[in-house]
């Protein structure tokens, strides 16, 4: 049967799903990397309260990332955001135009302690996930 085969990635389109309100709940779209289409007051993640490092995106757009730069072969490729040239703002995705090929970043969000963990998590993530739970004092297993 023909398969959603996804093999190429493509130009980095930002879903719909990834705007909204800063601050949705997780639960209306599990998955984003929590794009902002308005500049948030300040850089503290809205659910866990953490000051994380808040940057414009390429497109216009607010995102929350993870303190800290990560291989590239660790992080999903839609998952990948590199400083742009500016050193200012991100950007996401292949052919943009990045300052280091080997490291990118990630958003906070999908590494956010109050989420709930998913066993399904590329390990990268699960390993910060983890890391943030363990600084916000919550419990993990
Ligand atoms: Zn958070």
């Amino acid at each position: 049967m023909a398969g959603h085969e996804g093999g190429r990635a493509g130009a980095p389109d930002v879903r719909p799903e990834d705007f909204g309100a800063w601050g949705d709940h997780f639960g209306a779209e599990e998955d984003g990397d929590g794009l902002s289409a308005r500049r948030p007051e300040t850089p503290d993640c809205p659910d866990c309260g953490r000051t994380a490092e808040l940057r414009p995106t390429d497109t216009g757009h607010w995102i929350l990332l993870q303190p800290g730069r990560y291989p590239v072969a660790e992080v999903p490729e839609g998952r990948r955001w590199y400083d742009a040239e500016d050193g200012r703002s991100v950007v996401r995705g292949p052919g943009a135009t990045a300052r280091s090929a080997d490291e990118c970043r990630i958003a906070h969000r999908p590494v956010c302690a109050a989420r709930a963990f998913s066993p399904r998590w590329w390990p990268l993530r699960a390993a910060l996930w983890l890391h943030n739970r363990d600084v916000a004092g919550l419990p993990y297993e």
